[in-house]
């Protein structure tokens, strides 16, 4: 900030802080205004004028305004003079657009860069390695976005426009429910510090039927960027229950919320320029609009994609049952790899249509977790779910252990649940609240052991008293 502003901003806000305008006015001024009438943002509708009560009128409304009254349709006169009768009640109009539904402004002379500067990109391997820490197991999953994600920004840094464009790498991630595919993104989109926005395909539908439009998903990446238009234009979206929208099989009736949206994201998943409503899930009148171009956002979508692996069977049963090398019918049936064996006409078959396939370029798969690779999600990630309760418990200076055979009982009980990892948590919770209950009633407590039998409901915890002394108590639950 030069000087000069730097003065008039302190001459500002002596004047302000009278009425105690100071702290929401800082704010908002990294917002753009909005016309108070057409809805327009200040970027498209011009200079505003302010009005009392932070309203803000563009030029060509108050120009209309004065048109309207000094056509002489409107007495004003007569009406000032009417008891009980007031024209314009600016308290009534008070911060009629609410905050989220106002754009960041842009600062003068900023240039537009990207978020990811491609000095500081982390090469494949050590955007793996990170990922690493918090997530078990699936390793070519880790490893094909790495790279797929590391070429993306490659791309929005160097955003070369000469003859080899390079292609998004958007993705389609296919894979059981609770195997981390949600877990992969979000620790991705932290990892690297850009916005991320996640929604469901399941609430969209074509425009004007009920349910988000298509655009609306653009417009949570837009929140989740603070309202900054430049930054959403680099950020992850991630749509999960993409195999909800799938072609309807069988139906006479306009499919609106499968194929449909499949059509509508075409272009969003391409690159365009799209018109999205700010703050809100669909446009209406009230709602300031404005321009995103989605070139230079990565769309990864998601989903478990059911019976798809019965597909990929019977195609290559359907293969290997010709000729002398004819196998067995049921040869794929114990397969537990079946599901990384998909091929793009699978996916077609199972629903998704063509064109928007063609805009996925990078497909993998997720294995669905065993009993070993679940021990380890409880104990080795950085912000492990054991990790978490033994912080919490050495704050009342006790220490808490697990033995293995509790771990894969923990484990055993949720491979029961099919709902992958996250059916440990809610295992954990349930007797874990008798023991952060118990715990800090005793204060000789020193540590507490979690047996196999305890999580199997035969026996109870191990406690040591500080005093060294072993006590099983009974079982707490
Ligand atoms: P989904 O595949 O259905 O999107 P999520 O990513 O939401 O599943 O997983 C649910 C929770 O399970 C995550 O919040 C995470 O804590 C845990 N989780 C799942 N898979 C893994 C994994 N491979 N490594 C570590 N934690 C995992």
């Amino acid at each position: 900030m030069s000087e000069h502003d730097f003065r008039e901003e302190t001459l500002d806000e002596t004047k302000k802080a009278e009425t105690g305008e100071v702290e929401t006015t800082k704010h908002e001024d990294e917002y753009e205004k909005v016309c108070f009438v057409c809805r327009r943002p200040e970027s498209i509708a011009g200079r505003m004028i302010d009005l009392p009560n932070h309203i803000c009128v563009c030029n060509d409304c108050m120009q209309k305004s004065f048109d309207a009254m000094s056509n002489g349709q409107i007495d004003l006169s007569q009406l000032m003079n009417m008891p009980g009768v007031q024209i314009f009640n600016m308290t009534d109009m008070e911060q009629q657009v609410p905050k989220r539904q106002k754009l960041k402004k842009k600062k003068e002379g900023e240039e537009k860069k990207p978020l990811v500067d491609i000095k500081n990109l982390p090469a494949p391997h050590k955007i793996k390695a990170s990922l690493d820490e918090y997530v078990v197991g699936q390793e070519h999953a880790k490893k094909a976005m790495s790279v797929a994600v590391y070429n993306h920004y490659k791309r929005v840094a160097t955003d070369t426009m000469d003859d080899i464009e390079i292609e998004k790498s958007n993705m389609l991630m296919i894979g059981p429910t609770g195997s981390g595919k949600t877990y992969l993104v979000k620790t991705l989109a932290r990892l690297l510090d850009v916005p991320l926005a996640i929604t469901d395909a399941t609430s969209l539908t074509e425009a004007g039927y009920i349910g988000d439009d298509i655009e609306s998903v653009v417009s949570k990446l837009l929140a989740a960027a603070d309202n900054d238009v430049e930054k959403a234009e680099q950020g992850i979206i991630f749509i999960d229950e993409i195999d909800k929208i799938a072609k309807k099989r069988n139906t006479n009736q306009r499919d609106v919320s499968g194929e449909s949206v499949q059509q509508g994201m075409l272009k969003l998943l391409e690159g365009s320029e799209v018109e999205v409503p700010v703050g809100a899930n669909s446009k209406n009148a009230m709602v300031p609009l404005t321009t995103v171009n989605t070139r230079n956002i990565l769309f990864i979508c998601g989903g478990a994609f059911p019976d798809l692996e019965n597909i990929i069977k019977e195609r290559l049963t359907k293969q290997s049952s010709i000729g002398f090398g004819a196998d067995l019918k049921d040869k794929y049936d114990k397969d537990k790899t079946i599901l990384s064996k998909v091929t793009t006409e699978d996916i077609r078959k199972f629903g998704m249509i063509p064109e928007f396939i063609g805009r996925m370029p990078i497909i993998f798969t997720l294995q669905g977790l065993n009993e070993e690779m679940l021990v380890k999600i409880l104990k080795e990630p950085k912000n492990a779910i054991l990790k978490q309760y033994q912080k919490l418990l050495a704050l009342d200076e006790v220490k808490l252990d697990f033995t293995e055979g509790a771990l894969s009982a923990i484990a055993k009980k949720a491979m029961k649940k099919d709902t992958g990892a996250r059916a440990l948590r809610a295992i954990i919770e349930e007797f874990m609240l008798d023991i952060m209950y118990e715990i800090p009633k005793d204060d000789s407590i020193g540590q507490v052991t979690i047996t196999e039998e305890y999580i199997e409901n035969r026996g109870g915890p191990i406690i040591t008293l500080r005093g060294q002394e072993v006590r099983r108590i009974g079982n707490a639950g």
